[in-house]
């Protein structure tokens, strides 16, 4: 069997090879390593993708969300709500910005954001809401708009675990995750699902006005060569980068199918076991499975996690820690107890090996073991 690896990259390499290693090679040899075709390319590729009229890159998903906020021109005590169970990159750059983090708690089936608890947490500070699409489905976008539009919020979409999800709406019709929002980003980083061979980001939007403001920002706040018109970052994706992303966007919906196709082998598995709670997909969202997240009941989960590693299984914990329980994020507005289900969660879920080449040789394996520990 070959080794099992939380995310096989090499595996995912030798596939596109030739069409990878013949990009990388064209920025080479054109010397257009910033800013060059490529970066053009792949923009206009990702816009079409994702049926989104600005795509904007940028050098990570944490750069993605900070530019963003400072797109929308968002100001020190602005309060801006997002969730305690996500990466700490959501919290870290409204922290960074001087802008008040809100923590809300989400829901024990999806884990994402809790929509009443989104309406019961703004205030007449309230100026924008950050939903994150955890683990690669979507939140529920529809009603979040509406609460937003109700009380004029801006809504910036973390997509940065959810690329590609599609989310439907009552009437029928689709959009990708990250292009429903006012604007939305995502992440490049290698183990996410569309990842590149370094770092990279991106951000979304059908806003005319607002692309050109986030183009500036991520430029030193220049539009026009050495005038400054914004505070600005320098914040660019590598042709480098951008060329072997082109590549694996081809293939983005056949990895989701692989993933999905893991994700279902998983959940037979465990259908019949009571003490673990299979990933819940909801009705109006696909799900890209950038985790597959178990949460064990009436048992030993840190057991669990042992027990796989010394299998040679890799497996983690996707988040140990809520932010609101963060040394970092310590806030006298928040404590212990605050946030029921995320705290719970974060001492329940497990993340099983999930990527594009898991073979049923593997995931056998994998699943014969969780079910070894369980069962005992
Ligand atoms: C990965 C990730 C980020 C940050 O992306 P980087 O490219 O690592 O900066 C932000 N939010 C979420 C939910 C993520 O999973």
């Amino acid at each position: 069997m070959k080794e099992i690896r939380m995310v096989d990259l090499q595996g995912q390499y030798e596939r596109i090879k030739p069409e990878v290693d013949k990009g990388i090679q064209e920025v080479i040899n054109t010397t257009t390593f910033i800013n060059g075709p490529a970066v053009k390319k792949f923009q206009g590729n990702l816009e079409n993708y994702l049926g989104v009229k600005h795509v904007i890159p940028c050098a990570n998903g944490t750069d993605a969300l900070q530019v963003s906020m400072m797109g929308l021109g968002l100001e020190p005590g602005d309060e801006v709500i997002t969730v305690s169970f996500t990466f700490v990159a959501t919290v870290e750059v409204i922290a960074l910005l001087k802008l008040t983090p809100v923590l809300v708690d989400v829901y024990p089936d999806t884990f994402n954001m809790d929509l009443d608890a989104l309406e019961r947490a703004i205030t007449p500070k309230t100026k924008a809401i950050v939903p994150v699409h955890l683990f690669g489905q979507s939140v529920d976008m529809e009603p979040l708009m509406e609460i937003a539009k109700k009380h004029n919020l801006y809504v910036i979409e973390d997509n940065c675990q959810a690329i590609g999800a599609d989310y439907t709406f009552s009437d029928g019709s689709k959009a990708k995750t990250g292009t429903i929002g006012h604007v939305g980003t995502t992440s490049f980083f290698p183990s996410k699902n569309l990842g590149a061979y370094g770092d990279g980001g991106a951000i979304f939007t059908n806003d005319d006005e607002l692309a050109k403001k986030i183009r500036s920002v991520v430029n030193h706040g220049m539009t026009v060569r050495y005038y400054h018109d914004d505070i600005g970052v320098n914040s660019r994706l590598d042709s480098i980068q951008a060329a072997i992303l082109d590549v694996k966007l081809k293939h983005l919906d056949e990895y989701a199918e692989a993933r999905n196709k893991a994700a279902d082998y998983y959940n037979k598995a465990f259908a019949d076991s009571p003490k673990l709670q299979t990933p819940v997909t909801a009705d109006n969202t696909t799900h890209v499975y950038h985790q597959y997240t178990l949460v064990t009941k009436d048992m030993d989960r840190d057991g669990l996690l042992e027990h796989l590693q010394s299998r040679n299984i890799p497996c983690a914990i996707y988040y140990p820690v809520p932010m609101h329980l963060q040394k970092a994020y310590h806030d006298a507005r928040y404590g212990e107890g605050d946030f029921p289900v995320t705290e719970d969660l974060s001492k329940r879920v497990i993340s099983l090996p999930m990527h594009t080449e898991l073979d049923e040789e593997q995931l056998k394996f994998i699943a014969d073991a969780v079910l070894e520990f369980v069962n005992k």
